[in-house]
């Protein structure tokens, strides 16, 4: 059975350090027996941070699975070696940002479904600044400030954000689903879910606050066509 997600994520703001041991050191790469880390994917960069043991340390660059979770580092001093146990922390001020850039990108690509039938077709979470390709039927009647002003009013309902674990036949079924289930990896058997308040369940591996009054209000800060019938909407956090 295939599970989608990266299983073991602290659901709230500012992730706990954590302690594990090292199974495999390639290159600049560490493997643990167990993580925290939030490894890219899913339109969201890889969690930052830094890792200490008795004889080495080193700031986590990047990290990638493939297979296994492969933790890249940089600025290292010492010698690690399997077997050694080794403290972890995660980067705060990125993991939190990204965690509510990533949780209003919910709110837009539901907002926009609910208003305009509009599908999200494409999407890159940043520290800075976030995309979301949408694909309207008739693009002309979309309202970039009421967006704006629905995604902010929603926030400040303050939205419980909550995660479970659903079969495909589930998701098939429930109307708020608004992702093409049929565009999903078909050998995906049980999905990591995400839902806010009555308004929007998806299937999704990557960081997320647990209530949408922890993400600042978001101004659209661009707008711009992406080919036919699609827009690139920007959007900003307004406080940090
Ligand atoms: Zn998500």
């Amino acid at each position: 059975m295939t599970i989608l997600g990266h299983l073991d994520q602290h659901p709230g703001l500012n992730p706990p350090d954590f302690s594990a041991v090292v199974t495999s050191v390639n290159d600049n790469s560490i493997e643990l027996d167990k993580t925290f880390f939030y490894p890219m994917g899913g339109g969201q960069p890889a969690d930052r941070g830094s890792m200490i043991s008795e004889s080495f340390e080193c700031n986590i660059a990047d990290i990638r699975k493939k297979g296994a979770v492969l933790h890249q580092f940089e600025s290292s001093k010492g010698t690690v070696n399997v077997g050694d146990q080794i403290d972890c922390s995660i980067d705060h001020i990125w993991r939190n940002k990204l965690s509510k850039m990533h949780t209003a990108q919910h709110l837009i690509s539901a907002l926009a479904n609910e208003e305009w039938g509009a599908n999200t077709v494409g999407n890159q979470i940043g520290f800075e600044k976030t995309r979301i390709d949408l694909e309207f039927e008739n693009r002309d009647r979309f309202d970039r400030q009421y967006l704006e002003q629905l995604v902010n009013d929603t926030i400040n309902q303050n939205l419980l954000v909550s995660m479970d674990f659903r079969p495909s036949g589930e998701l098939l079924d429930n109307p708020l689903v608004r992702v093409n289930m049929a565009r999903m990896p078909p050998n995906i058997d049980i999905w990591r879910t995400i839902s806010i308040g009555d308004l929007d369940v998806c299937p999704c591996a990557g960081t997320h606050v647990p209530n949408t009054g922890m993400i600042p209000e978001i101004e659209i800060s661009r707008v711009k066509s992406k080919g036919a019938g699609r827009l690139r909407v920007e959007y900003l956090l307004k406080e940090q």
